[in-house]
């Protein structure tokens, strides 16, 4: 049985998709054939980076350039160069989705927007500018040093662009509704070149389409986030090992997510697992929850008791935090890309018996199935992500946003399936396997009625179409045409990479 290895303890361990660290400096480079590359290394020569810079570093696509704009104006020139040549491209901000092309591509222009990286409080530090270059324990960082957050993701390596554009379950939900729901304000470079400044006041449709639409727009240069006075929270991460205690993990995850249950608390956030690892011995489970209550506890506070008072936890770091960052960082720490990895998404309603119907449907094959014991380093691991009717109530009293969730369907849980292995020889497999999976469990809740039609963008799969479901079928038509009227030479639709293009 492994025991050494922490990194297992969370089910978000690394990416498939490629990774590309990139920063501008003067030394000589060279440059890829394409024409856009040379127009962009003539115009740009300290932001471009051909294959050989030694500040190109890719771990799997190849485009035939990295581009690093400093500010929207070289997003503008980018596009232009773009456009007229037409040549592919692709967009990344933390690079942490985990689906092929969602922001790499194959010889094309990769823009990578590390270097827009501001952060920049309002006169009365109500409001944060942030740069979609940052990733959130940049962001946290520096507004942790005035007391105060922003509602952004839960691990601090992740990318501010790909999170806030696919929704966002942050720290502080029950409050505020998803991390797009706290948007006052978004700029946007759009296919022509233009720069739109977005808000429930000015181009009010596209800041509406912004909140759930990721990519299909443009670029999001900048992005206006509400802030919170914030400074302790009762918060860590504790892991069990067996299926005893994954059993007992299961049961504390079904109570906090009925009536009553933490979910009803509007300070708690919980971020619970349940994994086993069919490659190692006979197979073990390993479960896992990272929970964040916002306030100052001497003990534990009662939403997370069902789980503080599980015992045999290998790991465990539940305690008082004077400063709320020390999580995000810790959990930033346990990133590894050297996995490969896939997410699929789809939602039950938080209803009895659905915790256990997860686990009996996707987990204990996977640990029968011969097949996935060759797998080296395979993981399968399910990650109940509650979403309270408390949430989605404050989303939906944020003002309009594309995901459109109702609140009067009451809550329910995105049930995120993330495999993970160690060779690519085992791609297709993993990848059936966890389709599969995510079929078969589909197929039960819908027999049970405890089916949520929702697929959360942000932890979706190559194929699977979140849009469908938002609004209840009633955004994805206006999405669509304000698509065609922000971008109607197709700019963005046909040239920009995505892992979830509209249909
Ligand atoms: C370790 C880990 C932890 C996670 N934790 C959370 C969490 O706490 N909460 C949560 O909701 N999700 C979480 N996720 C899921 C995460 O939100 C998504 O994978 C998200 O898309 C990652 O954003 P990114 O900027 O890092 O990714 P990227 O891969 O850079 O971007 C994702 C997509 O968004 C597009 N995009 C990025 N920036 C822009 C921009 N400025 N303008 C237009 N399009 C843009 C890209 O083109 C790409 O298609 C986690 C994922 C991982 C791997």
């Amino acid at each position: 049985m492994l025991t050494d290895a922490p990194t297992a303890l969370f089910m978000f361990l690394s990416c498939i998709a490629g990774r590309v660290s990139a920063a501008g400096s003067d030394e000589a480079r060279q440059h890829g054939n394409g024409t856009a590359c040379q127009q962009l290394a003539a115009k740009f020569p300290s932001k471009t980076f051909g294959r050989g810079s030694s500040k190109y570093t890719l771990e799997s696509d190849d485009p035939a350039c990295v581009f690093t704009p400093s500010d929207e104006h070289d997003v503008v020139s980018a596009l232009a160069i773009i456009e007229a040549t037409h040549t592919k491209f692709s967009v990344r901000s933390g690079g942490h989705m985990p689906v092929v092309g969602a922001q790499s591509n194959d010889n094309g222009v990769f823009i990578a927007l590390t270097e827009i990286n501001i952060k920049e409080f309002n006169d009365d530090k109500s409001v944060l500018s942030v740069g979609p270059g940052n990733r959130w324990i940049d962001v946290y960082n520096f507004t942790s040093q005035y007391g105060l957050a922003v509602a952004g993701g839960r691990y601090g390596q992740v990318g501010v662009g790909g999170l806030l554009t696919g929704g966002g379950v942050n720290f502080f939900g029950n409050l505020v509704g998803w991390s797009c729901n706290t948007l006052v304000g978004a700029q946007v470079v759009l296919g022509n070149g233009s720069i739109v400044e977005t808000s429930a006041t000015s181009h009010p449709d596209l800041f509406w389409a912004l909140k759930g639409g990721n990519n299909n727009y443009g670029i999001v240069t900048r992005f206006e986030m509400k802030t919170y006075p914030v400074t302790t929270a009762y918060a860590g991460a504790t892991a069990w090992d067996g299926e005893d205690a994954a059993q007992v993990v299961a049961d504390a995850i079904q109570a906090f997510i009925m009536p009553g249950g933490g979910i009803d608390d509007p300070h708690t956030e919980l971020n619970p697992s349940i994994e086993v690892h069919p490659f190692v011995d006979e197979g073990f489970f390993r479960s896992a929850y990272l929970p964040f209550v916002n306030g100052t506890f001497s003990a534990s506070p009662v939403s997370i008791e069902n789980f503080t008072s599980i015992p045999g936890a290998w790991y465990d770091t539940v305690s008082h935090r004077e400063n709320w960052v020390s999580l995000p960082i810790e959990v930033a720490a346990v990133d590894n890309n050297l996995r490969r990895e896939q997410f699929r998404a789809l939602a039950l309603k938080a209803a009895p018996g659905v915790v256990d119907l997860a686990v009996d449907v996707v987990l204990r094959p996977a640990l029968e199935s011969g097949e996935l014991s060759q797998v080296n380093g395979s993981v399968v691991s399910v990650a109940f992500e509650p979403i309270s009717q408390m949430m989605l109530q404050a989303a939906q009293d944020s003002g309009d946003y594309a995901m459109d969730v109702d609140p009067a369907d009451g809550s329910f849980m995105i049930i995120l399936i993330a495999t993970n292995w160690l060779d690519a020889q085992w791609d297709e497999l993993m990848y059936s396997y966890s389709k599969d999976a995510a079929d078969r469990l589909e197929a039960r809740a819908k027999e049970l009625g405890v089916f949520y039609d929702f697929i959360y963008l942000n932890n979706a799969a190559e194929g699977q179409n979140p849009f469908a479901a938002y609004g209840k079928g009633k955004s994805l038509p206006r999405m669509q045409k304000i698509q065609k009227e922000y971008d109607p030479e197709g700019v963005i639709e046909s040239l920009m990479g995505s892992g979830f293009k509209l249909p």
